[in-house]
């Protein structure tokens, strides 16, 4: 199928790489290709592209480019500051606390260091995704040593009160804060100072920068050990030749994503409302999940009762549309979605749910396209369900009543 007759909505999943960032980048492969800790011209001109990506980052957190760490992914970012945290302070406490609804990336993270013999405590959320602080404070203990909770849900797009929880973490325990903010970074402000977080992931693909780079924000002064043990690079914290190209273009798409997004969060906003408006009017018994409003100005997340999730997806992608059902690292599986389950959707219902997830290249025109073959698709589905027929003849009840 043609690139044109394509619809892309699943920018919570990856973004294409944009072409101002792609042009850096393939500059950097023409004619720089020195190593950074080198000693003769070819690495002193990129070390300094180095340094020039790390005070750009900075500016965009509002961080010193001394608490820039380059890493792989947004995955390395969220594994060190987990288990770097974990080893360093292990005589100080055991005690982790994260939340039902982060991505694996932590969640396995926090599973796997469970099982070194360290002790994790989940915080539940509400119906919307919400974290309770009150929660926090009654789970942080003496031995508490990091609390660690996302920005952004990658599913539902709830936005958490994230300065409010570091301040509550700070007030009543040692413990470090750490917040995965790669669904955030691009899509709303972000101020390290402000928030008072300790560290915060970050991955350049989910910005229209490339994929396989990321940045750990490390606060100076915060104790961790290395995930990485290798050479003096990142000033001895994390080994591995540099990855300049990447890193410049992960840093170009930043900058470009801070400048333009008052302008462009406001445009997904209204795209985002009118999308929830048109399908919650158009489609019966179907739901609306996470926050409201406290949510990312680009994510949809609906489910559809008596629908398999995953038939929805194949038929709008045959129909030309790229969505998701969940996180992109578990739509490959059938289990219904932890979020979503964690915000009390029954299994039935989680298992009907659709992500979309708006970019800076869809227009509106696009959605009006795509909410009539979502309506058309999921009247088709039903036709074809077993419990939708028991519904029509009266047999069982609908949970999701919209209209
Ligand atoms: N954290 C969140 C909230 C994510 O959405 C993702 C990717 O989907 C990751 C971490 C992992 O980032 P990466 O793909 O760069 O490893």
């Amino acid at each position: 199928m043609s690139e044109k007759s394509r619809v892309y909505l699943d920018h919570a999943a990856t973004t294409p790489v944009r072409p101002e960032v792609r042009a850096e980048i393939n500059r950097m492969y023409e004619s720089f290709y020195g190593n950074p800790s080198t000693f003769y011209e070819e690495g002193h001109e990129v070390a300094d592209m180095l340094a020039q990506a790390r005070a750009d980052i900075a500016g965009v957190i509002n961080a010193d480019p001394s608490e820039i760490y380059f890493t792989s992914c947004g995955t390395e970012s969220d594994n060190w500051a987990l288990k770097g945290t974990a080893f360093a302070r292990q005589k100080e406490g055991k005690h982790i606390i994260t939340t039902k609804i982060e991505h694996h990336a932590i969640l396995h993270t926090v599973e796997w260091l469970d099982k070194q013999g360290f002790e994790a405590t989940y915080l539940d959320v509400d119906a919307d995704g919400l974290v309770d602080p009150e929660d926090l404070k009654a789970a942080l203990r003496d031995d508490t040593i990091i609390v660690s909770i996302m920005m952004a849900n990658n599913e539902v797009g709830t936005i958490e009160p994230i300065k409010e929880l570091a301040a509550i973490t700070h007030t009543n325990s040692r413990a470090y804060f750490h917040c995965d903010a790669v669904q955030a970074l691009g899509a709303i402000p972000i101020d390290v100072q402000d928030l008072g977080v300790d560290m915060m992931s970050f991955s350049g693909h989910k910005l229209y920068g490339p994929k396989g780079v990321g940045v750990m924000y490390l606060r100076r002064g915060k104790r961790v050990d290395n995930l990485l043990h290798g050479g003096a690079q990142e000033r001895m914290r994390r080994g591995g030749t540099e990855n300049i190209p990447l890193i410049v273009g992960f840093a170009k798409a930043a900058v470009l994503a801070k400048e333009e997004m008052p302008e462009e969060s406001k445009r997904q906003i209204v795209m985002r409302d009118w999308l929830i408006q048109e399908i919650s009017k158009r489609i019966p018994y179907c739901k609306l999940n996470g926050h409201p409003t406290k949510r990312l100005p680009n994510n949809v997340n609906f489910s559809f009762e008596f629908i398999e999730g995953e038939s929805m997806l194949l038929l709008l992608d045959a129909e030309g549309y790229a969505c998701s059902s969940g996180s992109a690292c578990t739509s490959a599986s059938l289990d219904p979605s932890h979020v979503l389950l964690a915000m009390g959707l029954p299994h039935e219902i989680a298992h009907g749910s659709l992500r979309i997830t708006l970019g800076k290249d869809n227009t509106q025109e696009q959605l009006e396209g795509f909410v009539t073959s979502l309506e058309n698709i999921v009247a088709r589905l039903r036709e074809m369900s077993p419990l939708w027929s028991d519904f029509q003849e009266g047999r069982i009840k609908a949970a999701l009543i919209n209209k």
